[in-house]
């Protein structure tokens, strides 16, 4: 767009003269496209541009004839206002001409609501310099929320309550809020906000005798409009406070949401919101203790779980065949026990194991298939008292080795010591109960007796 460039024409900005006027009609200065969009200058126009942290109006153009232009952004560029229309409007780009008249209609709820933000956030910023010395040093205003970041590496909750009061004091004295143009070399001391070098014109914003500051956003009327001041939260950000804050509708649609929330979150305990604090500490204290209580009592069931299949497998009767299809059967011979024990942890299942091992002196082969497969051996050697190093370990009690020839048999891989190996599966293992009986008792038959 660097033809804009060769233009003198600068357009005439209608939302600082009437920023009030919904409606205007002007005169096509130039109009152009590229593969995305068309583009049109006026001479004039109510469209506020994207700038000084406040997002651009929208609306629509009119040909007289009836023909429209959506308005999705705006934006200044060397003294002209540009106006982007919507791509669904690129194939008309022929029919609007420079020199045609015609009518544009902004989105006044939109504007309005930033008129209320903007006009909030002067304010706001005056408040905490006058009551935490602290400049703003950036502002955004967002379709949800408004910030401003202070250059101040924290403020307190109080000094939060007396900004927010001083701020809302200023709105409901309902001050006057006008604008003055000043050269640049004659602005005015006291102006808040740098002016940009190269401004041969300031414009200066008055909200009363209580803030003036260098603008060319839109504004209220008078600091009544603006309703409320709430701020709502804060964050860090670059080493400052980030203030998030919201005015007028916006302020109170948020207000409405939350009194919604808290009133649903109220009903479903059964209290009045007021009482709302103490429940949820009381429930959350209640459900703590029960995770405790739920922990002690899985515990407990763990070792009940241990005890039984400690003394079934201890009393293991080898030639009679487990029911294969039960979630948990025991079977084995003289010197080792094999455990289907479902709906465990990995390492519920290497505890178990162990433990049953040393209660029944018995190679112990646990293992589960669901969700997954996952296969834990605890050697006989491996008990308190047996005194044995891994390399003492006859190769039929050895877990590593246990799991290793497995693990060639059904091509999975997995690892441990003499005393503790795994193995496991991202899936069940599609073997049957007497497959998997069969195998092991093969390995520990080629291992010797
Ligand atoms: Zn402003």
């Amino acid at each position: 767009m660097t033809h804009l460039k060769d233009r003198a024409n600068h357009t005439t900005k209608l939302y600082w003269q009437k920023p009030y006027d919904t409606q205007f009609s002007a005169r096509v200065a130039e109009v152009w496209q590229d593969d995305e969009h068309v583009y049109a200058v006026l001479d004039s126009t109510l469209f506020y541009p994207e700038g000084g942290g406040q997002p651009s109006d929208r609306g629509i153009i009119q040909l007289p004839q009836g023909m429209r232009f959506c308005v999705d952004h705006v934006f200044e560029q060397d003294g002209r206002i540009v106006h982007v229309l919507s791509p669904d409007q690129v194939t008309a780009a022929g029919v609007l001409k420079p020199g045609q008249v015609v009518h544009g209609q902004i989105d006044w709820d939109r504007r309005f609501d930033f008129m209320q933000q903007h006009t909030g956030q002067h304010i706001l910023s005056r408040a905490f310099e006058l009551v935490c010395n602290a400049s703003t040093v950036g502002f955004h205003l967002g379709d949800d929320y408004v910030s401003i970041d202070l250059g101040v590496e924290s403020v307190d909750d109080n000094q939060i309550t007396q900004t927010e009061d001083l701020a809302n004091q200023m709105v409901f004295s309902n001050l006057p809020v006008e604008s003055r143009e000043y050269a640049s070399g004659r602005l005015p001391d006291h102006i808040r906000r740098r002016i940009p070098a190269g401004s041969d014109l300031v414009r200066v914003v008055y909200v009363g005798d209580f803030d003036a500051c260098a603008c060319g956003g839109t504004h209220v009327k008078a600091t009544g409009e603006i309703g409320i001041i709430k701020i709502n939260r804060l964050d860090r950000a670059h080493g400052g406070v980030r203030v998030i804050f919201r005015c007028g509708k916006r302020a109170l649609a948020d207000l409405r949401m939350k009194e919604q929330i808290l009133d649903r979150v109220a009903r479903s305990l059964s209290v009045g919101y007021q009482d709302l604090p103490e429940t949820v500490a009381a429930l959350s204290e209640k459900a703590s203790g029960l995770d405790k209580e739920v922990s002690r009592l899985k515990k407990e069931l763990l070792e009940y779980e241990i005890r039984e299949i400690a003394r079934q497998a201890g009393s293991q009767d080898t030639g009679k065949a487990p029911d294969f299809g039960s979630p948990g059967w025991i079977a084995g011979g003289e010197d080792f026990a094999v455990c289907r024990c479902e709906g465990k942890l990995p390492q519920e299942l290497r505890y178990m194991a162990r433990s049953v091992s040393e209660l029944t002196g018995k190679t112990v082969i646990m293992f589960s298939q669901a969700p997954q497969f996952s296969l834990v051996v605890a050697s006989a050697s491996a008990q308190p008292g047996k005194g044995k190093k891994g390399k003492d370990i006859p190769p039929r009690q050895n877990a590593a080795l246990l799991v290793s020839e497995l693990g060639q048999i059904w091509g999975l891989r997995g690892g441990g010591a003499p005393q503790l190996a795994q193995m496991g599966a991202k899936e069940p293992l599609s073997l049957t109960g007497q497959r998997i009986l069969d195998d092991i008792r093969g390995i520990m038959s080629k291992l010797g007796t």
